[in-house]
């Protein structure tokens, strides 16, 4: 085959992908990839073998399971007081992944403008490519990733067809707070640009922050298109079993592109998941479980050289090692694993021409164990 044409022509293996791989050969402490290295609630596995074994084996409907839909409407509703109608306005998909690319394939067209904010999760802008989309790429600001709404707004122009914001944020681990929503909604009044809201981490928040969903801004929610996704909720990422929101119109459209690139997602454990939702506390009590893996992995590294601006969200931390060597990320993550046997992912992969600011991404949803043998790694590097 000489002429294929790539839809992809500078996409390289993802970030996540090589360093696993890298981190497998030299049998090091994997911080890298963000999954919880134990299991999830046995009650749950029970759930799903139980559905099989009550027949729960062929396609479930198009939209998803019915009793799933109506469990994650109700906690919607009962979280951040939004209605969405159970028959109209909720799909469920293979992951927030699926959900993400199909949202975008189903409102970008050739040459539209899809506004992202750097450093961004990694399958944002190779889904806007391959459809013809054009990334318009904003930096966040300072240690914290602060959003400057002024620079946003000027770079909105008629061609702008969608803008995807991610909170709690992968890589940074920061929020959204209640004043940027209220920006983000000042700054789209009036216009038709559809947003994409990843909220992947929405039960993963710290400090007594909260997690500002788009569907508490009555605005925003009118444009959004919502995603979440059980692999982070409840331990299973493997499961790849993630649902989006949205009003009528916008979910219509995304169903015409779901139904023929996916169709329906795997049933038993769409059956399973609508029953452990019933009980609020798997949910609720999962920022308090991180809280307590951050704070132990955060406290223990108290004396070592780097430094650390706790994570807000998500089950990731930033370090900055700017004070250990001049090293760029990504070689110095490499040394980290050749030399040390700790794997970790550097940030510069997420920012705007991979700029590079000495920071590197620990995932800590991980067992007391594995932590502590990666915070003796880092506390030896001086
Ligand atoms: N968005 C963000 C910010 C993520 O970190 C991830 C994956 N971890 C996803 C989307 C994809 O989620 P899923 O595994 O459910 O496809
Ligand atoms: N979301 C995971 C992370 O940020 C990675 C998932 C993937 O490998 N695509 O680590």
């Amino acid at each position: 085959m000489k002429n294929i044409s790539s839809k992809l022509p500078n996409a390289k293996t993802t970030i996540f992908t090589t360093i696993g791989n890298l981190a497998r050969q030299h049998n090091a402490i994997d911080l890298s990839q963000g999954f919880p290295n134990f299991e999830a609630d046995s009650k749950l596995m029970r759930l799903v073998t139980k559905a099989m074994s009550d027949g729960y084996n062929q396609y479930a409907p198009m939209f998803g399971s019915f009793p799933l839909r109506e469990a994650i409407v109700q906690k919607i509703k009962a979280l951040h007081g939004k209605s969405y109608h159970v028959e109209k306005e909720i799909t469920i998909t293979v992951g927030a992944t699926q959900a993400i690319y199909t949202a975008i394939t189903a409102f970008v067209n050739q040459g539209d403008e899809v506004i992202v904010f750097k450093p961004a999760y990694d399958c944002y802008e190779p889904a806007i490519a391959i459809n013809g989309g054009v990334s318009i790429l904003v930096e966040m600001n300072g240690d914290r990733f602060k959003i400057d709404w002024e620079k946003f707004r000027v770079r909105i122009t008629p061609k702008t067809k969608m803008v995807i914001i991610n909170t709690p944020h992968n890589p940074s681990g920061t929020l959204l707070s209640k004043n940027d929503m209220l920006a983000l909604q000042q700054s789209l009044l009036g216009t038709d640009i559809i947003l994409i809201s990843d909220e992947v981490y929405e039960h993963i928040v710290f400090d007594d922050l909260t997690h500002e969903s788009v569907s508490r801004f009555p605005d925003l929610a009118s444009r959004s298109i919502v995603c979440g996704s059980f692999g982070k909720t409840f331990h299973v990422t493997g499961w790849k079993v993630g649902y989006c929101v949205a009003p009528a119109e916008l979910m219509q459209e995304f169903r015409k592109i779901h139904q023929f690139n996916v169709f329906s997602v795997d049933h038993p454990t769409q059956r399973a998941l609508a029953q452990y939702l019933q009980e609020p506390k798997h949910y609720l009590e999962l920022s308090d479980f991180y809280q307590k893996k951050r704070d132990y992995f955060i406290n223990a590294l108290n004396q070592s050289s780097f430094k650390v601006l706790p994570s807000q969200g998500t089950y990731f931390q930033l370090l900055d090692y700017s004070a250990l060597t001049d090293e760029n990320d990504v070689s110095y993550a490499q040394k980290l694993i050749t030399n040390h046997r700790l794997a970790c992912i550097p940030i510069s992969v997420f920012n705007i021409d991979q700029k590079d600011n000495q920071k590197l991404r620990f995932c800590f949803a991980k067992t007391q164990a594995t932590l502590k043998k990666a915070i003796n790694i880092l506390n030896s590097l001086k």
